[in-house]
């Protein structure tokens, strides 16, 4: 059974020091839907690799990029990313950018991202690693 989508919980985590970078980290339900989804992701720009060194690596996708990267990415995953409701510090259901700074230097807001699937067919020889 193939499966249209694929989703995942996400947090990007901002890095000021140096040179700013973001990493994102998306969890997935099983690596067989984190494989389905980074055939998708890799195809939005550079920056998107598996996870290593955590338990369970193969649930888990990691992004990590540059301003640039990680702007080509929220365009390319626009319609994907819903931000999850934020009734923190006074907001009410607000939906803040996954690099938002409302509450956090270090993180964005949490959020789910629902990935297409590319048909098998379409993959050809371009199979993510
Ligand atoms: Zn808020």
């Amino acid at each position: 059974m193939t499966h249209e989508t694929v989703s995942a919980h996400g947090r990007l985590h901002h890095r000021f020091w140096g040179e700013y970078s973001a990493r994102v980290v998306l969890q997935f339900a099983d690596a067989a839907s984190a494989a389905d989804a980074l055939a998708t992701l890799v195809r939005t720009g550079p920056g998107w690799g598996t996870a290593e060194g955590v338990e369970a690596a193969g649930k888990y996708l990691v992004f990590t990029g540059a301003s640039d990267a990680l702007e080509a990415f929220k365009a390319a995953a626009a319609t994907w990313i819903e931000p999850v409701p934020c009734n923190s510090f006074g907001c009410r259901n607000a939906r803040h950018r996954i690099d938002g700074l409302e509450h956090s230097v270090d993180y964005g807001a949490p959020f789910t991202i629902t990935v297409p699937v590319v048909p098998a067919g379409q993959l050809g020889l371009e199979v993510a690693r």
